[in-house]
């Protein structure tokens, strides 16, 4: 079975061509998967999809587990065309850069970028495959093209995306192909959907209007690869549900040093606001094509869950790797060492000044420093939207927070929070005593606690109302 002391800071896998087989699938989970993530850069078969969906389904059934499903659009990833086969572009020389479609070669090159003329000015930088080529602006033409310095050459591969840094662009955060995308995410059982390159509040506000014209309940997670959306930070973070750190395209956007700082410094915020934050990109790299990750690979992924983000995720180590399985084992090693040996980890529970809900902000806040005194075993909660599981768990309590509601959906969304298990429930609970025997029966079954172990219990009474959390109880298991 899987993890029976499930590790606090979760994992995402992203699915691809050899992990979408079902008995791949399961053994992802098996080694420590809790979300799947579904790449529309890549995957554009609503066949797929449907195949994707429906394996989950079987599998969540079978092991009577949770795993959670994330779409993530492609948002406007800027792309070079077709390039002429062995095409190097030598450093120093110059280049054309037209946006009418051609086929590219060391003089001219195509991006597909019709603004490029209005938007990009002497000096700007256009970044190419991830930085590995890098062209200057020197000037602008008369017939609307630019002519550029290689300033990093290399061999240019067809399709390959490029970066605009310090420009501001002036295209539509959701694409065509976004939009079709979105088509059929919302018509299969997705949990989060991810919005890439975000730059402003107004483009997480106008995916959550198209979500809602869907009548779709699901979680957006924002995406910051962009420096806009650093300015911008406070009110991307409000308007979303969830972060995610993309340091993939980030670190080609802004100075690779600075990536380290905003990382810790994102954390940090998203937590404080109540929200779940994933750290993700280039986490195991190297274990695409080798057996064992880098010791500073190992290092990096300790330092998010010394960081305490709420989720790490995998990208190409498991949609295109050698070694996908392994991967996750191993990710999953590191978690677990680092988690159970973090001195310092829950000394300073998080005061979070949200005046509208403060009766359930104090509870949320006075319980972790209860349980953490007490030594509790677990803390209990149910809950309907998942507030206040999200609110508990951005306290990073020391103990499981367990974690039930009624709501399938909520079930999954909290899949991605820091240390939190779910539970789905049909059974109307009428007393507290009654829930609170209903939760530690399903948690002793599952031994995830045994008699005399201390728990606390978060509930809003009276039950039968549904009210919002109101009271903590120390409960001694019988
Ligand atoms: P991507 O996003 O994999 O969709 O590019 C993650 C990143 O940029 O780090
Ligand atoms: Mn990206």
């Amino acid at each position: 079975m899987k993890k029976l002391l499930f590790s606090k800071t979760k994992i995402i896998a992203t699915l691809g061509p050899s992990t979408i087989d079902i008995n791949m699938m399961e053994k992802l989970i098996l080694a420590g998967v809790d979300i799947f993530r579904v790449n529309f850069s890549h995957v554009c078969d609503e066949k797929d999809v449907k195949k994707i969906v429906s394996n989950l389904e079987k599998l969540n059934k079978k092991h009577d587990y949770n795993v959670a499903l994330l779409a993530d659009l492609q948002g406007p990833k800027l792309r070079i065309g077709n390039v002429l086969e062995g095409t190097i572009l030598v450093s120093g020389a110059k280049i054309i850069v037209t946006s009418k479609e051609i086929i590219s070669n060391s003089k001219i090159l195509y991006v597909s970028y019709k603004d490029l003329y209005k938007d990009l000015k002497p000096k700007q930088r256009i970044l190419i495959d991830d930085g590995n080529i890098v062209l200057e602006v020197l000037k602008k033409r008369t017939d609307k093209t630019l002519e550029c310095k290689v300033v990093y050459g290399g061999k240019l591969k067809s399709n390959k995306g490029f970066n605009l840094p310090n420009t501001t662009t002036s295209l539509d955060v959701l694409t065509k192909k976004d939009k079709k995308d979105l088509k059929i995410i919302v018509k299969y059982d997705f949990d989060f959907v991810a919005l890439s390159f975000v730059r402003s509040v107004n483009d997480v506000r106008y995916l959550k209007s198209m979500l809602k014209k869907y009548k779709s309940n699901l979680l957006i997670i924002s995406k910051i690869e962009k420096p806009e959306a650093l300015n911008n930070i406070d009110e991307i973070i409000d308007e979303s549900d969830a972060l995610m750190i993309a340091r993939g395209d980030l670190g080609v956007e802004i100075p690779l040093q600075q990536v380290p700082v905003f990382q810790k410094q994102l954390i940090k915020k998203t937590r404080a606001k109540q929200k779940p934050i994933i750290v993700a990109t280039q986490v195991m790299e190297s274990m695409i094509v080798n057996q064992t990750p880098t010791r500073a690979e190992i290092n990096d992924a300790a330092s998010a869950v010394f960081d305490m983000a709420d989720a790490i995720m995998l990208s190409g180590e498991t949609a295109v790797g050698k070694y996908p399985v392994r991967v996750v084992e191993t990710l999953q090693k590191i978690i677990t060492y680092v988690e159970n040996n973090n001195e310092t980890k829950h000394k300073t529970p998080f005061v979070v000044g949200n005046k509208n809900e403060i009766i359930s902000d104090l509870i949320g806040y006075h319980s972790t420093v209860l349980s953490n005194e007490a030594g509790a075993k677990g803390m209990i909660l149910f809950t309907g939207s998942g507030n206040s599981a999200r609110f508990v768990s951005s306290t990073r309590p020391q103990s499981n927070i367990f974690a039930f509601s009624i709501n399938k959906k909520t079930v999954k969304q909290l899949s991605i929070s820091w240390g939190v298990k779910v539970f789905s429930y049909e059974k109307n609970m009428k007393t507290l005593p009654e829930a609170i025997e209903f939760a530690s029966k399903i948690l002793k079954r599952k031994k995830f606690i045994k008699i005399k172990d201390l728990i606390i219990s978060l509930t809003g009474v009276p039950i039968e109302d549904c009210a919002k959390t109101n009271t903590i109880t120390l409960i001694k298991v019988k």
